[in-house]
């Protein structure tokens, strides 16, 4: 980095952080981060603080791409690795050595869950999104707020008509993956699934895709849904504790998404065959009862195949047993509160036709 280069990023923290940097200040100020705070870069790039952990980049006029990218991180608090790439891409943003070339929203999700170390406070915040919030009276959970909070932010922020709207919601999974990074189709309500993107993300070395076949609560369901925006929940590999992340290992997201920062939409090369491998919900295996149990261990890796006939979960007059050939387990969790999924079924699946 240059003298100027680190004389704007050492000014633009301090305008909008107090000197520190954004994670360090949303994590400082967990509930509020105070009035508005704007700095100008200075090649006219606009940055604002909106809200805690809400961070708008908005480049001069004449460099508008027509695109809008909403990346978010921390939707889980644990989930360390994706909250330090986007405070990797902003001190970028901030020191002018990575151009802006159309509106950016960054979006730490859960800041008092981040300080507490823990998934959330009081529920999953990624269960609330999509109107779900209003169904729990006010001041019930801090994650109610926030979902509410994320949820006019975003709406604000995609509110410009006949932009192409994109949204990366960046996770850690708990538990280890045979595709260590593999993204979530929210269900698409009909609309085709795009090439481009999968193309793209094959590109960020995301190896597998989940089509999701319903409506959802998370994130990137509402963003899909709300605001026709090109959204994925992407997991990234294994949660650690700061500090514990090797950012080698996220090389691949990184590039990508600083390439779409600075140059819009990327569409990955048409010539590349479309490797990553699909797949499609089989089953959403849900807990009733508390004595619910997964009959497989605790660390089984995620997209690991059982063969027909093997029952995988039991409950008080319940159970699951593998249907048919190639079905694999996502996202088990048998600690879930009842009436949540517990697991979800999977299979391989044609992206032209899902199915
Ligand atoms: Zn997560």
């Amino acid at each position: 980095m240059n003298s100027s280069a680190s004389e704007q990023l050492a000014a633009a923290r301090q305008a909008l952080f107090d000197g520190g940097d954004f994670l360090g200040f949303t994590l400082r100020h967990p509930l509020d981060s105070g009035p508005g705070r704007e700095y100008i870069l200075a090649d006219g790039t606009a940055v604002q603080l909106w809200q805690t952990g809400i961070l708008y980049i908005c480049p001069a006029h004449s460099r508008l791409s027509g695109a809008s990218l909403l990346i978010s991180s921390g939707i889980h608090g644990n989930e360390t690795a994706p909250m330090e790439i986007c405070n990797t891409l902003v001190n970028d943003i901030l020191s002018g050595d990575l151009g802006v070339n159309g509106r950016l929203l960054f979006v730490i999700g859960n800041p008092p869950a981040v300080n507490l170390q823990k998934r959330f406070c009081d529920e999953n915040l990624n269960r609330l999104f999509e109107g779900k919030h209003r169904r729990a009276a006010p001041g019930d959970s801090s994650e109610g707020l926030r979902a509410q909070q994320i949820e006019y932010f975003t709406g604000r922020f995609f509110s410009p008509a006949g932009e192409v709207r994109l949204h990366y919601d960046l996770h850690t999974a708990i538990r280890a993956s045979r595709y260590e990074k593999f993204a979530v189709y929210p269900y698409l309500h009909g609309r085709p699934h795009s090439l481009q993107q999968l193309r793209f993300l094959q590109s960020c070395d995301i190896e597998a895709v989940l089509l999701s076949n319903r409506p959802g609560t998370t994130y990137s369901y509402y963003t899909s849904r709300t605001f026709d925006a090109h959204s994925f929940t992407v997991e990234l590999g294994k949660v650690q504790a700061f500090g514990d992340n090797d950012m080698g290992d996220f090389r691949g997201i990184i590039a990508g998404l600083k390439n779409v920062i600075a140059a819009g939409p990327v569409a990955g090369d048409p010539k590349q065959p479309l490797v990553l491998k699909v797949f499609k919900v089989v089953e959403e295996v849900i807990k009733k009862t508390d004595r619910f149990r997964l009959t497989f261990a605790e660390d089984v890796p995620n997209f690991t195949e059982f063969p027909p006939g093997t029952v995988l979960a039991t409950d008080t007059d319940f159970s699951y047993t593998v249907k048919a050939p190639g079905e694999c387990i996502v996202f088990p969790n048998a600690h879930v509160q009842n009436g949540h999924r517990a697991v979800l079924m999977v299979s391989p699946a044609d992206i032209a036709q899902p199915g």
